[in-house]
């Protein structure tokens, strides 16, 4: 049998170990565009300059079972009924297919300019923002952030360059922040809603709800509204999509994730299993959120389910376990643990760096984050820990 798994993230790594146990007998491959794996979650802090390039990437090949075949391809297009993925360097097919590829920047049509906007979703685009962000403080007289996107990676963003103005000197910054609904993060209790609110006004940033971006010349930002912003440094973190096209349309959310039976099976395509934000996995009546966790859960299980199907072996329904999930927000954090207690203040923090600490894969750059998780940025500050029966 030839086995592909497209993406070296968290989901196709843990499958590929999973496969370890029939890689021997059968041809498995892991495919990726870069020869180096990402902790995407730090990806902010990297942007803000708090934390180096090298703490978050590790290569590929040195985590891949011996018996698992690496090699480095940038994929098109995947082509489900004929059985293909094509690259740039030609066409691969397959007996089986794992779908692990994450996710990218979704512009939802927004065209103008794209080479002057900056996006967070990968280590080089967050190389790309903390390098020209340095240089845009340094030749602005009166610089101003605008974040188009107010979910958890647009505020994280807002307060990683806001860190990087201050220690650049610039504290006159302007920062706002647009974001399409009604209200930011319309998911948290209003105990965690007004804690963000209120920490947004306390450091000067503007989060203009109900808006979006009309138009952008490359410098100046025009929005539905009418109100203009010159001279901006404009960061597109309004959501994301599936990473690769697929032909033959498969059932998917309008995101583009691939939705999947118990075991992982991309609906129609029972060939091509689907982890990680590439699937739309259904849980409780809803979709599980893009998150490293359910991607590593999930990786595994398609990962076991695929060995299970080639050896004639009973493959296992999905059953995802949720631990939370939490919002950095540089010198402290808002979160969920276990869907029951809410926290905020600097618990959040450490728990989130001590996740990508665990979730790295070294020695040296997990000890990173964890000496971070101890010691955060600032000192003093206080941790909050509340139960949600009490409100
Ligand atoms: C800024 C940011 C902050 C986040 N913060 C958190 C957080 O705090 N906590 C949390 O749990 N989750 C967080 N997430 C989400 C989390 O990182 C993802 O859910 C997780 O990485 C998904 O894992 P994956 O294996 O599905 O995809 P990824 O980790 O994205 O891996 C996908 C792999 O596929 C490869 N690939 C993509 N396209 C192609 C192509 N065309 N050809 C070849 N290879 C390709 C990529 O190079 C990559 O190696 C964050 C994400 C971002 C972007």
């Amino acid at each position: 049998m030839k086995i592909l798994i497209i993406g070296g993230g968290f989901a196709g790594l843990a499958a590929a170990r999973e496969l370890s146990t029939i890689s021997r007998h059968h041809s498995v491959t892991l495919l990726d565009r870069n020869d180096f794996t990402t902790m995407l979650p730090a990806l902010p802090d990297l942007a803000g300059g708090k934390i180096s390039a090298s703490a978050l990437k590790y290569p590929i090949r040195k985590l891949v079972p011996d018996s698992v075949e690496f090699k480095r391809a940038e994929i098109s297009l995947i082509d489900p009924v004929k059985k293909e993925v094509l690259t740039q360097t030609g066409t691969l097919c397959y007996d089986y297919l794992i779908t692990a590829y994450g996710s990218r920047t979704d512009f939802y049509g927004f065209d103008q300019n794209p080479d002057a906007l900056y996006t967070l979703d990968s280590l080089n685009s967050a190389i790309r923002m903390q390098r020209d962000f340095r240089h845009y403080l340094k030749t602005s007289a009166q610089p101003g952030l605008v974040i188009c996107g107010a979910g958890y990676t647009g505020l994280e963003t807002a307060f990683s360059l806001r860190y990087l103005a201050e220690m650049s000197g610039c504290s006159g910054m302007s920062i706002t922040m647009i974001e399409a609904g009604e209200r930011i993060l319309p998911f948290l209790s209003p105990w965690l809603h007004g804690y963000v609110t209120d920490l947004l006004r306390r450091r000067g940033i503007t989060v203009m709800a109900g808006n979006s971006v009309s138009e952008f010349d490359g410098r100046c930002v025009t929005l539905k509204t009418g109100e203009r912003i010159e001279n901006a440094f404009v960061c597109w973190c309004a959501g994301t999509r599936r990473a690769i096209e697929i032909s033959g349309s498969p059932e998917s959310l309008k995101d583009g994730r691939l939705r999947t039976d118990a075991y992982l099976r991309v609906q129609g395509y029972p060939e091509v299993f689907a982890a990680g934000d590439a699937a739309a996995i259904e849980h409780n009546s809803s979709f599980l959120r893009k998150s490293v966790n359910f991607a590593i859960y999930s990786g595994k299980a398609v990962g076991r389910n695929l060995a299970a199907t080639v050896t004639g072996g009973r493959m296992k329904p999905f059953v995802p376990i949720d631990a939370g999930w939490v919002i950095p927000l540089h010198e402290t954090a808002v979160g969920r643990l276990f869907d029951r207690y809410e926290i905020r203040g600097r618990l959040g923090l450490r728990l989130h760096y001590a996740m990508c600490g665990l979730r790295s894969r070294s020695l040296r750059n997990g000890l990173k984050f964890i000496k971070t998780a101890v010691k955060l940025f600032e000192r003093g500050g206080t941790w909050h820990l509340i139960s949600k029966q009490g409100f």
